[in-house]
C-alpha cells in the first residue's frame, strides 16, 4: 500500500516509511492511496473470531507485502496478549440495544494501549530490519505518556522520553510513567504547563543538529499505525452485533479525532456503519463545526475529561481530505485559513459529505458528573467521565432497530476522584494494572528549558542500538 499526504506536496511513502515519519513534510497527514475493501462474505467470516485474527484481516491490506504475514501475525498476537480480557475489547450490554465497547483492558487501563502496543512492535521490527534506531520524545497531559512508555519498554532500537507538567497529572498517571523500570524509558517532570512541554517537543524537531543526532521521532495520534490499529475493534463489535447483515452505530468520546476517524475508515472498508457520533466535552469545536459549518478555534477549557481538552483536532484533516473528494488543494486552503485567521468555514458540499456519516453532541461538566451518577444508579456500572460524555450523547442519537455502541475509553480507576464525586463509590484498579504502591518511581525533574531537556536526552539516549535492560532498584532521581 502507498501513502499520500492530505496536502499533496510531500513524497508518496510505503507503509513502513509512513509508520516511521508521522507528519508529512508538507504539514499534511498520510492516508492510504486507496481504501482496501472487505467483501460482505469476508466481513461475515470475522464474526466470533479471536481479536488477533480480526486484527490481522483488517490490518494486513494496509501493510501489504511489506511485512511478512508470519511476522505481522506474531506481532499482533504479542500486542494483544498484553490485554487482560479474552475478547481484548469486550462489549457490555447497557440497555435493550445499547452497548459499551470497553477499550481499557490493556496494561495502562486506557484505550491508547490498543494502538501503542502494536505500533511499538511494528516500529521496532522495521528498525531492526534496517539496523537503525530512533529516539521518541513526546509531551503528555496524562494517558498517552503511560501507554507509550509501557509499549516501548521492550523495544531494542528505541529510547522513549515523555515530558509531563509537574504536579498537573494525577498520581496514578504519574506513577504509570515513573514505575516502568526499563532503561530505555524516561519520564520527565517539567516545571510548567502541558503546552510548555508540547512546545519544547516542537522546538526540538526544529533544532536540526539535536534532531538528527538522536534521530528524533514521535508517536502522536496522527501516526497512521495508530489509526490503523483502532479500525479493528469497529469490526469485532459490529460483527458481534450482526454485521454485515445488520448495520450498527457508534458514539465516540473525541479529542484528536483519531479514534472516531478509525470508525470512518472501517466504513470505507465496507463495514455497514449507520451513524458515527462525535461526543465532546465543553471544548466543543467539532460539535459546532457540524452544526454550523464554521470551524473556529477558541481557548482550551480544562475539564474532568482532560483527554478531550483540545481545540486543534489533528486527525480531522484526514476527514476533510475525503470530504473534499481527495483534493489536496482544498485541504491546503482550509488549513491556511485556520493558520491565518484561526477559523474556516466548510463549503456546503464538504459539510454535506461529513453530515452524511457523522452526528455530534457536546456535554457540559455538570452533565458529565450527572451522567456518571445516572449510569451507576440505573445500570450499576462505574463509567469513567470520558465514557459518560459519550453515553449521554449516544442516548440523544439512538434510533430503534440499530444497535448503538459507545466506546468506553478509560477504566474508571484512572479518573477515581471524578467518579467518587459523582457516585460516592471508589473505582479500584484491577490488581494487574494497579501502580498505586510498591514499585519505586524513577523520574527526572527539570525546568521548562529546552537546552536542559536536550542535554538529559543526549546523555541517556543510546545513540547506537543496544539491548534493553530492566531496572530493578534504580531509586528516585529527583
Ligand atoms: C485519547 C483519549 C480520548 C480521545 O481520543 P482521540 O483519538 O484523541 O479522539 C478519549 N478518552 C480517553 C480516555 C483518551 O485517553
Amino acid at each position: 500500500m502507498r501513502y499520500i499526504s492530505t496536502r499533496g506536496q510531500a513524497a508518496e511513502l510505503s507503509f513502513k516509511e509512513a509508520l516511521l515519519v508521522g507528519l508529512a513534510s508538507d504539514g499534511g497527514l498520510y492516508v492510504p492511496a486507496a481504501w482496501p475493501k472487505l467483501s460482505f462474505d469476508e466481513i461475515r467470516s470475522l464474526r466470533g473470531k479471536p481479536y488477533a485474527e480480526v486484527a490481522f484481516s483488517v490490518m494486513s491490506p494496509f501493510v501489504g507485502e511489506e511485512i511478512d504475514d508470519v511476522d505481522l501475525r506474531r506481532m499482533i498476537e504479542e500486542a494483544y496478549a498484553t490485554f487482560h480480557h479474552p475478547a481484548v475489547t469486550p462489549l457490555v450490554q447497557m440497555g435493550p440495544n445499547d452497548w459499551l465497547l470497553e477499550l481499557f483492558h490493556g496494561p495502562t487501563l486506557a484505550f491508547k494501549d490498543v494502538a501503542m502496543q502494536i505500533l511499538a512492535r511494528l516500529m521496532d521490527h522495521v528498525l531492526t530490519e534496517r539496523g537503525e534506531r530512533l529516539t521518541i520524545v513526546g509531551a503528555t497531559s496524562g494517558d498517552t505518556g503511560g501507554a507509550a512508555l509501557e509499549a516501548f519498554k521492550t523495544c531494542h532500537g528505541i529510547d522513549t522520553f515523555f515530558m509531563f507538567p509537574n504536579g498537573k497529572v494525577s498520581d496514578f498517571q504519574r506513577r504509570q510513567m515513573t514505575t516502568i523500570g526499563a532503561e530505555n524509558c524516561h519520564a520527565i517532570a517539567i516545571d510548567g504547563s502541558f503546552d510548555d512541554c508540547q512546545s519544547m517537543v516542537k522546538d526540538m524537531f526544529g533544532h536540526q543538529s539535536f534532531a538528527s543526532t538522536v534521530r528524533l521521532s514521535a508517536v502522536n495520534s496522527i501516526n497512521w499505525g495508530r489509526v490503523m490499529a483502532q479500525v479493528v475493534y469497529y469490526f469485532t463489535a459490529a460483527t458481534a452485533l450482526g454485521a454485515p447483515e445488520q448495520s450498527v452505530s457508534f458514539t465516540v468520546p473525541t479529542g484528536n479525532f483519531g479514534d472516531i476517524y478509525a470508525g470512518f475508515v472501517a466504513k470505507q472498508m465496507g463495514l455497514p456503519i449507520s451513524r458515527l457520533v462525535i461526543a465532546t466535552n465543553e471544548n466543543d469545536i467539532l460539535a459546532r463545526t457540524l452544526t454550523t459549518g464554521d470551524h473556529r478555534l477558541g481557548s482550551v477549557k480544562p475539564t474532568i475529561t482532560p483527554s478531550m481538552d483540545i481545540q486543534i483536532s489533528s486527525n480531522f484533516e484526514r476527514l476533510l481530505f475525503e470530504a473534499a473528494g481527495r483534493d489536496p488543494a482544498a485541504v491546503r486552503d482550509l488549513m491556511a485559513a485556520l493558520k491565518d485567521s484561526r477559523r474556516y468555514s466548510l463549503p456546503d458540499k464538504m459539510l454535506r459529505f461529513i453530515r452524511d456519516s457523522f452526528d455530534a453532541g457536546a456535554v457540559s461538566e455538570v452533565e458529565t458528573l450527572e451522567e456518571v451518577a445516572r449510569i451507576w444508579k440505573y445500570a450499576g456500572y462505574l463509567a469513567d467521565p470520558h465514557t459518560a460524555v459519550a453515553v449521554k450523547v449516544a442516548c440523544d442519537h439512538a434510533v430503534p432497530d440499530v444497535p448503538m455502541v459507545t466506546l468506553s475509553t478509560a477504566h474508571p480507576a484512572k479518573f477515581r476522584d471524578a467518579v467518587r464525586n459523582a457516585t460516592g463509590e471508589e473505582a479500584r484498579p484491577p490488581a494487574w494494572g494497579d501502580v498505586s504502591s510498591g514499585r519505586t518511581e524513577t523520574v527526572e525533574h527539570l525546568a521548562g528549558d529546552r537546552a536542559r531537556v536536550e542535554e538529559f536526552i543526549l546523555k541517556h539516549a543510546r545513540l547506537t542500538r543496544g539491548s534493553v535492560k530492566s531496572l530493578t532498584s534504580e531509586g528516585v532521581t529527583s
